[in-house]
């Protein structure tokens, strides 16, 4: 596969002097592992915990203390490098990366360096464009300082200590576009893999951006590092800001505006980015191995192990919901957005047996609901009914014991009860009336003095019965089956 991935299209072609400008960028991408404890103490890996409750010797770095490595937190590595297609290395190594500030009490954080645990592997993303994958490393996250309460800055060490992976980019990528998907794709491949929530809110999941751009047909020029990037929006829209910018410098000629090696932080209110430092005052972390750590080996046994908890990952499934299930590419994509959404749709599916109307009161109603700001659970994990009563729902609409009005609205009610369809078709009196003695009495008397309509569906025009379905609903208070009212109305018909 060639270094600079080739397209004409892309990139950017000055107004003011017609060069076409091309766009490289890679991304780093830290994810906190969701392990049960820290990576290399017992202390309990948690968010939101008050300040410092969540912490031993080894993450406050007492004199003597010493890490050992969380068995759970290399598992899910592993999981996350054979879903990414990525090689294992055999024999990988812990290693000291020293630099000085208050959240970082031991004065150096442990990362891997030199051997990390993981090599290659890469996204596919939609356009069929491979974005690699240069390597993948274990570390420890650092404590949190805050600094906006007062004149004293605050350090809450519950984060030091806790597994990070930090998954590193080839820089493939041109378009801030390409960035996103590639972004949206690790992160849906994460949370599959059962590896983290990579909830940005909570910063379970960090993103550094590095970009450069140069003439087609030219050299790569010196790249730029984007930090403070807190979402996938603010991710793109810094790449956006950061190409013009590079563009125009480089077009102005004036050498004091020229792309210095730099990091620059992204203000999102101001959506532009501003230099923070200088590569003069880049860190040298003075690396070396460390000794309180044996090497981490992984034999084939234990990598397949890990394989064959792999689930079966997005594509996979879209591919399968297409081609067993019958549904559309868009349907399938909206389905395994998320691996809770798709499993609960696959039982929802199984159960009723009708996986098309499944899909349908799943991506249209079920995802309505999750995303009315009215209605509590906004998560499928919070729902406070099962699929078992989303498939009973399903079957009393498809069976005509309720319309579909009707189920909407007992959907809505099992949102906010989490009781039976069932209980609240009948509860909310919505059961659609299929008693046909009930239906006949109402059809009679609707077809009184309708002379006409009778004459008509007896010569064969059979639609004319639609004038008199209204009333019959009408009389039944909205609760008949219409289906059944016209069978009904046409056998009465038939047989006068
Ligand atoms: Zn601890």
């Amino acid at each position: 596969m060639s270094s600079t991935p080739q397209s004409d299209v892309v990139g950017l072609v000055s107004p003011k002097t017609g060069v076409h400008w091309i766009p490289v960028i890679g991304l780093e991408v830290h994810c906190q592992l969701k392990t049960w404890t820290k990576l290399f103490c017992g202390c309990r890996n948690e968010f939101g915990a008050p300040p410092n409750s969540l912490t031993c010797p080894v993450c406050t770095a007492q004199p003597g203390a010493l890490p050992v490595l969380n068995r759970e937190a290399l598992d899910l590595a592993l999981r996350t490098a054979l879903a990414l297609g990525a090689d294992v290395a055999p024999r990988s190594k812990f290693d000291r990366k020293n630099y000085f500030y208050c959240d970082l009490p031991k004065g150096y954080q442990i990362s891997q360096f030199d051997q990390p645990y993981c090599k290659g592997g890469g996204i596919t993303l939609s356009s069929g464009k491979r974005v690699r994958l240069t390597r993948i490393h274990l570390e420890e996250d650092a404590g949190k300082a805050i600094h906006d309460r007062g004149p004293t800055t605050l350090v809450d060490l519950n984060r030091a200590g806790v597994p990070l992976i930090e998954s590193v980019s080839e820089a493939d990528m041109q378009t801030s576009q390409e960035a996103f998907e590639y972004l949206s794709t690790l992160k849906q491949l994460l949370q599959y893999v059962g590896a983290s929530d990579c909830d940005m809110e909570k910063g379970s999941l960090r993103c550094d951006v590095n970009i450069s751009v140069h003439p087609a047909g030219e050299p790569w020029r010196t790249k730029v590092e984007l930090k403070n990037l807190n979402s996938f929006r603010n991710v793109q829209a810094a790449i956006e800001y950061e190409i013009v910018r590079q563009v125009e410098a480089y077009e102005s000629g004036d050498p004091a505006r020229m792309p210095v090696q730099e990091t620059r932080l992204f203000d999102a209110v101001a959506g532009l980015t501003r230099s923070m430092r200088k590569k003069e005052d880049a860190h040298d972390y003075r690396y070396f191995p460390e000794p309180d750590l044996p090497p981490i080996t992984v034999g084939a046994e234990m990598l397949e192990r890990q394989r064959a908890m792999l689930p079966e990952m997005p594509p996979a499934r879209r591919e399968r919901y297409q081609a067993a299930l019958g549904l559309s590419a868009y349907d399938a994509g909206v389905l395994t957005a998320e691996r809770p959404l798709a499993e609960f749709f696959e039982t929802v599916a199984r159960l009723s047996n009708r996986p098309k109307e499944a899909s349908n009161w799943i991506t249209n109603e079920l995802l309505r609901c999750l995303s009315d700001p009215e209605l509590e659970p906004t998560s499928i994990d919070e729902l406070p009914f099962r699929p078992h009563d989303m498939a009973l729902l399903i079957e009393m609409v498809e069976a005509g014991a309720l319309s579909v009005q009707a189920g909407r609205k007992v959907l809505r009610a099992m949102f906010q009860t989490g009781k039976s369809p069932k209980e609240l078709a009948s509860s909310l009196g919505l059961e659609q009336i299929s008693d046909t003695s009930a239906l006949e009495g109402w059809c009679r008397e609707a077809l009184v003095g309708k002379d006409k309509i009778i004459a008509d569906v007896k010569a064969g025009k059979t639609k004319a019965v639609g004038a008199l379905v209204g009333p019959v609903m009408k009389a039944s208070k909205g609760s008949a089956n219409p289906q059944l009212v016209q069978e009904i109305l046409l056998r009465i018909i038939a047989e006068g």
